[in-house]
């Protein structure tokens, strides 16, 4: 019997998808929903941006989350990205200690016969925002010990930033900006697969969602797309769009 996970990522408070999310979660043969960072909403004008985001934790995505639960008994991963700011991690955390979800960043968890483990961090930006961003050097001793807590050749990672030089980093200006630490991890561990976003219009920029680097599946599948794959089979791997 196919066990299906599903990837979505930087959904930034978008209750359409999460809607759209959570029912393609709730089929028959789903085994986990993985939602890769980025997940609450962004204020682009002066506003208290911390507790827009927190409302939003508590009152959609953990009552949300919580009828998913009871409805379908399924398992959620999750993990924030550079835009969901830190302070509101004890929200979120609320969320986990009930059983609702686990939080994946830096942690190790089983799914199915293999493992999926979480990376927010993401390499320096010109952004306002810093509450996760890390030096190049600090990532890849990150995850080098989060290596260390599985095989990776049995793990699925989902980390927020994309590797360096990939159909998967680049910006509308056409440059790569994605993470050179990420890039020297996949080619050296070598993962059973690697799910990531932070760069939304990558894969409408570069025409592809997939690369693989040595053995390697990695994939970006942008912003309002779900990857849908059986977690046994990665040939099965499909985008479907919101
Ligand atoms: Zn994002």
């Amino acid at each position: 019997m196919p066990e299906i996970a599903l990837f979505a990522t930087d959904l930034h408070g978008d209750i359409h998808e999460y809607e759209h999310l959570l029912e393609l979660g709730s089929g028959k043969n789903v085994k986990a929903v993985i939602i890769g960072g980025d997940i609450s909403p962004f204020l682009t004008v002066l506003g208290d941006i911390a507790l827009y985001q927190r409302e939003f934790i508590e009152y959609y995505l953990l009552p949300r989350l919580r009828d998913f639960k009871q409805k379908s008994g399924k398992d959620v991963f999750l993990m924030m990205g550079n835009d969901d700011l830190k302070v509101n991690r004890d929200v979120l955390e609320k969320g986990e200690k009930e059983g609702l979800f686990r939080i994946i960043n830096q942690k190790v968890y089983r799914l199915g016969k293999l493992h999926i483990a979480g990376y927010s961090f993401i390499n320096e930006t010109p952004f306002m925002l810093k509450d996760w961003e890390k030096s190049e050097n600090d990532i890849k001793k990150d995850l080098l010990a989060l290596a260390k807590k599985s095989d990776p050749k049995r793990t699925i990672y989902s980390m927020h930033a994309p590797p360096l030089g990939t159909a998967l980093d680049v910006i509308f200006s056409g440059e790569h900006v994605g993470s050179s630490s990420i890039r020297e991890f996949i080619e050296e561990k070598q993962p059973y697969l690697t799910l990531h976003g932070h760069i939304h219009e990558s894969p409408q920029v570069s025409g592809h969602w997939k690369e693989v680097l040595g053995g390697t599946i990695s994939v970006n599948p942008g912003k309002q797309n779900v990857l849908v794959f059986d977690i046994n089979d990665l040939n099965t791997m499909k985008l479907l769009s919101v």
